[in-house]
């Protein structure tokens, strides 16, 4: 039977995390969803607002842009972690220091219900429950989405999420 227009609208396979910390962020941000979606072998379903938040893992560093993307693609897990490698490396990142500065990056959050432990591919993305800069833009694209079974809401109430604003907007205090 054929799903509904919302439902089938609500599908994806892959969700994105993208973040940067350099130059013209948001913009870097929009420049990785057109290179990712450019072919059409990657076609975007929901994008989050841009949320500004404190560096993590390197504290020394400026804040950054972060966001969430949904994607449908029919591409593996593998050729999609190829794909954001690919962008990252056409807008010039550069690895230097672990967790630090990036013009952008781009990781896989999920990929369908698999899990993958791969040494260079681990999906759900190891570190993605800690983070407060991934969960909420995840939240706001992929409400209905659970890592590992549990729901994005719970796993969020752990975390102290105060400071992770849409861009723009001021902190809670
Ligand atoms: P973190 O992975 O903690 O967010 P990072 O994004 O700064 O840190 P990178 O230098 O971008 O780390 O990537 C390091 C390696 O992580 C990549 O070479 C890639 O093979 C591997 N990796 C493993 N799982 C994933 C995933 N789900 N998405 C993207 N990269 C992954
Ligand atoms: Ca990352
Ligand atoms: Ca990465």
């Amino acid at each position: 039977m054929l799903k509904s227009k919302t439902e089938a609208a609500s599908q994806f396979d892959a969700a994105l995390g993208l973040g940067s910390n350099m130059g013209d962020k948001a913009a870097n941000l929009d420049r990785a969803v057109e290179l990712l979606t450019a072919a059409g072998v990657v076609k975007l379903v929901g994008r989050s607002r841009n949320y500004r938040s404190a560096p993590w893992g390197v504290a020394e560093q400026d804040w950054f842009v972060n966001a969430c993307v949904t994607v449908q693609t029919d591409l593996s897990a593998r050729a999609l972690l190829k794909l954001c490698q690919d962008v990252e490396n056409d807008m010039g990142r550069e690895r230097k220091q672990k967790w630090g500065p990036r013009v952008i990056d781009v990781d896989i959050l999920t990929y369908r219900d698999q899990t993958i432990r791969e040494t260079d591919l681990i999906v759900p993305h190891p570190l993605i429950a800690d983070r407060g800069f991934v969960m909420i833009p995840l939240q706001e694209v992929a409400p209905n989405l659970k890592i590992n079974r549990q729901p994005l809401s719970a796993l969020i109430k752990r975390l102290d999420v105060h400071d992770i604003v849409p861009l723009g907007a001021a902190a809670r205090k």
